[in-house]
């Protein structure tokens, strides 16, 4: 199918994109990578009257390390987080779950900010902001405003941008001493959008889990945290021991719905066997 007429547009500058969204408000839709947008439009589940092309706002782009945390702007492409040392280096969650989205053309087009704007249940870097508790900036006509990850998924497809907004960049705090990730996900190719994924960050400091953040995605209609799982590994050894006594408490914390891939209780076996392969990958778990 092809998209339905539109109009377009290509601003040179964040304030340009802005009172472009402002003049045309709910017909606009920013375009990004387009690889979840064009689509849309093809099978006509998105018409909207204006696209706002972000593609030409420098801006918007680029990876920046500073003092105490790395700041993604939202244009930055999938791939260019995966290539990139800084994220690596500071941001190892991020640069593993790079491989898991999707394919390479779609990685070079695809944007971290698409990516969290759009809200996917099932996405990658979502999980990974909320795990390592990143600060998104929203910039709208009345200026910038910030919002924590946990704050930000507000349900399917669903995000906490407002009208008018753009998604200029989120900042994600730099790891402290002892703190390590892991990172893994269960799809039927390699490539899909994640059946089951977990993103789990926290510190082994000292052979025991503390101030634990683990992320389910695919799951539920947002990416959330297993607060009784993580509740159950606060002080524990840093022992495959220990991960599994914990397994358990995902019965509390996660009611999956049944989806294309299996029934609610398939999801949640799942879940439990991810977890557990995912946390004792963990750098200082004892297995
Ligand atoms: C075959 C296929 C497989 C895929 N598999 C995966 C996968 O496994 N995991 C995964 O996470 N993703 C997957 N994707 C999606 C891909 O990662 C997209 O890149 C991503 O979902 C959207 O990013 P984009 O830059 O292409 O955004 P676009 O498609 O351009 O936009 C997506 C939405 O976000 C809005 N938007 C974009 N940027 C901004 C901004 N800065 N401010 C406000 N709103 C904005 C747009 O208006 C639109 O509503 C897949 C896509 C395809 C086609």
């Amino acid at each position: 199918m092809k998209a339905p007429r539109f109009a377009y547009a290509r601003p040179a500058s964040i304030a340009e994109a802005l009172a472009l969204l402002a003049e045309h408000k709910d017909e606009a839709r920013v375009l990004a990578g387009g690889q979840s947008l064009v689509p849309m439009l093809n099978f006509r589940l998105a018409a909207p009257r204006v696209l706002v092309d972000v593609n030409r706002i420098a801006a918007l782009s680029g990876i920046k390390v500073a003092k105490n945390h790395v700041r993604i702007g939202a244009l930055t492409r999938h791939a260019e987080l995966g290539r990139s040392a800084d994220i690596a280096r500071h941001l190892p969650l991020v640069a593993a779950a790079i491989p898991h989205i999707a394919h390479p053309a779609i990685r070079n087009r695809g944007t971290f900010g698409g990516s969290c704007a759009l809200g996917d249940p099932a996405a990658e870097l979502p999980a990974c902001a909320l795990a390592l508790g990143a600060t998104f900036i929203a910039a709208g006509k009345k200026g910038e405003r910030r919002i924590a990850a946990q704050d930000f998924f507000k349900g399917l497809y669903a995000t906490a941008l407002k009208p008018g907004e753009l998604l200029i960049a989120a900042e994600f705090p730099l790891p402290k001493p002892g703190y390590a990730s892991a990172f893994g996900e269960l799809a039927r190719r390699h490539g899909d959008y994640a059946m089951v994924g977990v993103a789990a960050h926290g510190s082994t400091q000292g052979k025991k889990f503390s101030d634990m953040r683990v992320v389910f995605f695919g799951v539920a209609d947002r990416p959330g945290r297993a607060a009784q799982f993580e509740r159950a590994l606060e002080g524990r050894p840093a022992a495959a021991e220990s991960i599994e006594a914990a397994l358990a408490k995902l019965d509390a914390d996660l009611s999956p719905r049944a989806d294309l891939h299996g029934s609610a209780a398939t999801k949640l076996h799942l879940a439990k066997v991810l977890a557990g392969r995912v946390l004792k990958q963990m750098d200082g778990v004892a297995t």
